[in-house]
Protein backbone atom coordinates (compact mmCIF):
# COMPACT_ATOMS: atom_id res chain seq x y z
CA UNK A 1 0.00 0.00 0.00
CA UNK A 2 0.92 3.29 -0.72
CA UNK A 3 1.89 6.26 1.93
CA UNK A 4 1.51 8.58 -0.29
CA UNK A 5 -2.31 10.04 -0.41
CA UNK A 6 -4.15 9.25 -3.41
CA UNK A 7 -5.57 12.00 -5.81
CA UNK A 8 -8.30 11.42 -8.88
CA UNK A 9 -7.00 14.44 -11.34
CA UNK A 10 -8.91 15.66 -14.60
CA UNK A 11 -6.36 14.46 -16.92
CA UNK A 12 -6.13 17.46 -19.34
CA UNK A 13 -4.36 18.90 -16.20
CA UNK A 14 -0.78 18.38 -17.63
CA UNK A 15 -1.05 14.94 -17.92
CA UNK A 16 -2.30 14.41 -21.64
CA UNK A 17 -4.17 16.53 -24.52
CA UNK A 18 -7.39 15.84 -23.99
CA UNK A 19 -9.37 18.90 -24.17
CA UNK A 20 -12.12 19.51 -26.51
CA UNK A 21 -10.41 21.77 -28.39
CA UNK A 22 -7.05 20.12 -28.05
CA UNK A 23 -5.15 22.86 -25.74
CA UNK A 24 -2.41 21.75 -23.44
CA UNK A 25 -2.70 23.03 -20.10
CA UNK A 26 0.83 22.99 -18.22
CA UNK A 27 0.71 23.84 -14.23
CA UNK A 28 3.71 24.23 -11.78
CA UNK A 29 1.77 23.66 -9.11
CA UNK A 30 0.08 20.51 -10.47
CA UNK A 31 3.76 19.23 -11.67
CA UNK A 32 5.68 19.78 -8.58
CA UNK A 33 2.51 17.95 -6.47
CA UNK A 34 3.15 14.99 -8.19
CA UNK A 35 6.07 14.70 -5.99
CA UNK A 36 4.15 14.37 -2.90
CA UNK A 37 0.94 12.38 -3.79
CA UNK A 38 0.06 9.67 -6.27
CA UNK A 39 -2.25 10.75 -9.26
CA UNK A 40 -5.18 8.80 -10.49
CA UNK A 41 -5.86 10.64 -13.84
CA UNK A 42 -9.34 10.72 -15.41
CA UNK A 43 -10.95 12.47 -18.64
CA UNK A 44 -14.54 11.48 -18.70
CA UNK A 45 -15.17 12.79 -21.69
CA UNK A 46 -12.78 10.66 -23.62
CA UNK A 47 -14.02 7.65 -21.50
CA UNK A 48 -17.16 7.61 -23.05
CA UNK A 49 -15.95 7.58 -26.67
CA UNK A 50 -16.00 11.34 -27.37
CA UNK A 51 -12.58 12.22 -29.59
CA UNK A 52 -10.05 14.91 -29.86
CA UNK A 53 -10.48 17.35 -30.76
CA UNK A 54 -14.25 17.20 -30.65
CA UNK A 55 -17.36 19.04 -30.67
CA UNK A 56 -18.36 20.86 -27.59
CA UNK A 57 -20.44 19.84 -25.24
CA UNK A 58 -22.78 21.87 -22.72
CA UNK A 59 -25.45 21.11 -19.86
CA UNK A 60 -29.13 21.93 -21.07
CA UNK A 61 -31.90 22.27 -18.11
CA UNK A 62 -34.80 20.16 -19.64
CA UNK A 63 -38.16 19.13 -17.33
CA UNK A 64 -36.59 16.17 -17.00
CA UNK A 65 -33.09 17.11 -15.66
CA UNK A 66 -30.30 18.22 -16.89
CA UNK A 67 -28.77 16.88 -20.27
CA UNK A 68 -25.43 16.93 -21.18
CA UNK A 69 -25.84 17.38 -24.94
CA UNK A 70 -23.52 18.07 -28.01
CA UNK A 71 -25.38 20.39 -30.36
CA UNK A 72 -23.30 20.13 -33.53
CA UNK A 73 -24.25 16.47 -33.86
CA UNK A 74 -27.35 15.87 -31.64
CA UNK A 75 -25.97 13.52 -29.15
CA UNK A 76 -27.22 12.97 -25.72
CA UNK A 77 -24.38 12.06 -23.82
CA UNK A 78 -26.02 11.92 -20.34
CA UNK A 79 -26.52 8.15 -20.22
CA UNK A 80 -23.36 7.04 -21.09
CA UNK A 81 -21.37 10.08 -18.45
CA UNK A 82 -23.51 8.68 -15.58
CA UNK A 83 -22.87 5.30 -16.46
CA UNK A 84 -19.32 5.85 -16.50
CA UNK A 85 -19.34 7.90 -13.52
CA UNK A 86 -20.19 5.32 -11.49
CA UNK A 87 -18.59 2.40 -13.13
CA UNK A 88 -15.39 4.84 -12.75
CA UNK A 89 -16.18 6.11 -8.60
CA UNK A 90 -17.20 2.61 -7.44
CA UNK A 91 -13.37 1.33 -9.12
CA UNK A 92 -11.53 3.61 -6.96
CA UNK A 93 -12.77 2.68 -3.08
CA UNK A 94 -9.47 4.52 -1.82
CA UNK A 95 -8.87 8.08 -2.53
CA UNK A 96 -8.01 10.59 -0.61
CA UNK A 97 -8.82 13.69 -2.73
CA UNK A 98 -9.40 15.07 -6.39
CA UNK A 99 -8.50 17.58 -8.80
CA UNK A 100 -10.95 18.65 -11.20
CA UNK A 101 -10.75 20.93 -13.94
CA UNK A 102 -12.67 24.34 -13.63
CA UNK A 103 -15.81 25.34 -16.01
CA UNK A 104 -15.86 22.19 -17.67
CA UNK A 105 -19.62 20.57 -18.09
CA UNK A 106 -17.66 17.14 -17.00
CA UNK A 107 -15.37 17.89 -14.09
CA UNK A 108 -16.20 21.15 -13.31
CA UNK A 109 -16.72 22.05 -9.46
CA UNK A 110 -19.30 24.43 -10.01
CA UNK A 111 -20.28 27.54 -12.18
CA UNK A 112 -20.44 25.49 -15.22
CA UNK A 113 -23.28 27.14 -17.12
CA UNK A 114 -26.83 25.61 -17.68
CA UNK A 115 -28.69 26.62 -21.04
CA UNK A 116 -32.73 26.41 -21.56
CA UNK A 117 -31.88 25.21 -24.64
CA UNK A 118 -28.50 23.82 -26.93
CA UNK A 119 -28.71 26.89 -28.91
CA UNK A 120 -28.82 29.23 -26.71
CA UNK A 121 -26.26 31.94 -26.11
CA UNK A 122 -27.09 32.95 -22.62
CA UNK A 123 -27.01 30.62 -19.40
CA UNK A 124 -29.71 30.13 -17.04
CA UNK A 125 -28.24 28.95 -13.96
CA UNK A 126 -24.51 27.24 -12.73
CA UNK A 127 -24.16 23.88 -11.48
CA UNK A 128 -21.28 21.19 -10.83
CA UNK A 129 -20.65 19.22 -14.18
CA UNK A 130 -21.99 15.65 -14.35
CA UNK A 131 -18.33 13.96 -13.30
CA UNK A 132 -17.90 16.52 -10.53
CA UNK A 133 -22.04 15.90 -9.34
CA UNK A 134 -21.28 12.30 -9.08
CA UNK A 135 -18.23 12.65 -6.94
CA UNK A 136 -19.42 15.13 -4.70
CA UNK A 137 -22.86 12.72 -4.12
CA UNK A 138 -20.22 9.33 -4.05
CA UNK A 139 -17.26 11.23 -2.11
CA UNK A 140 -19.10 13.64 0.07
CA UNK A 141 -16.61 13.70 3.03
CA UNK A 142 -13.23 13.62 0.77
CA UNK A 143 -11.31 16.67 -0.24
CA UNK A 144 -12.27 18.69 -3.34
CA UNK A 145 -10.56 21.44 -5.25
CA UNK A 146 -10.12 22.95 -9.14
CA UNK A 147 -7.12 24.35 -10.50
CA UNK A 148 -8.34 27.99 -9.78
CA UNK A 149 -8.95 27.02 -6.06
CA UNK A 150 -5.37 25.61 -6.28
CA UNK A 151 -3.86 28.89 -7.21
CA UNK A 152 -5.05 30.29 -3.55
CA UNK A 153 -2.21 29.14 -1.24
CA UNK A 154 -4.55 29.35 1.60
CA UNK A 155 -7.30 27.42 -0.30
CA UNK A 156 -3.89 25.25 -1.23
CA UNK A 157 -2.76 24.46 2.38
CA UNK A 158 -6.11 23.75 3.29
CA UNK A 159 -6.95 21.19 0.88
CA UNK A 160 -3.18 19.71 1.44
CA UNK A 161 -3.90 19.25 4.62
CA UNK A 162 -7.13 17.60 4.65
CA UNK A 163 -5.30 15.73 1.43
CA UNK A 164 -2.70 14.20 3.75
CA UNK A 165 -4.58 13.79 7.00
CA UNK A 166 -7.06 11.39 5.45
CA UNK A 167 -4.19 9.34 3.44
CA UNK A 168 -2.23 8.94 7.22
CA UNK A 169 -5.85 7.56 8.43
CA UNK A 170 -5.82 5.19 5.95
CA UNK A 171 -2.52 3.87 6.83
CA UNK A 172 -3.41 3.59 10.49
CA UNK A 173 -6.46 1.62 10.00
CA UNK A 174 -4.75 -0.07 7.69
CA UNK A 175 -2.15 -1.32 9.81
CA UNK A 176 -4.70 -1.59 12.90
S1 LIG B 1 -12.16 18.75 -18.15
FE1 LIG B 1 -12.41 16.59 -17.71
S2 LIG B 1 -13.55 15.77 -19.46
FE2 LIG B 1 -12.73 17.76 -20.07
S3 LIG B 1 -10.79 17.29 -21.04
FE3 LIG B 1 -10.35 17.70 -18.91
S4 LIG B 1 -10.38 15.68 -17.96
FE4 LIG B 1 -11.38 15.49 -19.93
Amino acid sequence: MTNKPIVVVSRCLGFAICRWNGAAIENRIIEDLGEQVNFITVCPELEIGLGVPREPILIVKKSIGLKLLQPATGADLTAKMISFCHAFLNSVDQVDGFLLKRKSPSCGLNNVPVYAGPNDEHSIDQVPGFFAQAVLKRFPETPVVDEAQLEDSILREKWLQAVFNRAQLRMVQHEL
